[in-house]
């Protein structure tokens, strides 16, 4: 499959994981948009949150989950962070591969551009 964070998952290219467990995988965003840009995703190919069907409802509550250990753990959670998850053109999604976005060590506009 031509899925660049499968490719990730597979260690087939590098990154700097932060987590790993049997279903989820953490590391840094090449280009962050934060002092912490983390994306947390699931290891399984989804490619954009409309493909999501019921069983997978705990895969996306592991997520959030994820989120909120790394925020404890990089020190982010007390001041605040934001989680985003893209899906399709208009919301500005770039890989097709669902994955959120964990963001923090600044303040954060709202709403969003
Ligand atoms: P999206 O725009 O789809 O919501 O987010 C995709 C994110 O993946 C972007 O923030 C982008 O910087 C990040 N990204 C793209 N390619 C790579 C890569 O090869 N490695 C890592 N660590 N992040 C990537
Ligand atoms: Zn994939």
């Amino acid at each position: 499959m031509d899925c660049l964070f499968c490719k990730l998952v597979a260690r087939e290219i590098p990154a700097d994981i932060v987590f790993e467990d049997d279903d989820v995988i953490a590391f840094r965003d090449i280009a962050p948009q934060a002092p912490t840009h983390i994306l947390i995703i699931p290891k399984r190919h989804i490619s954009t949150l409309n493909d999501l069907t019921e069983e997978d409802c705990a895969l996306v509550g592991r997520l959030q989950f994820t989120a909120q250990k790394i925020a404890k753990e990089v020190g982010i959670a007390d001041d605040g962070y934001r989680v985003v998850m893209n899906c399709n053109e208009d919301g500005g999604q770039t890989v097709y591969h669902i994955h959120m976005h964990l963001l923090g060590g600044r303040g954060m506009a709202w709403p969003p551009g």
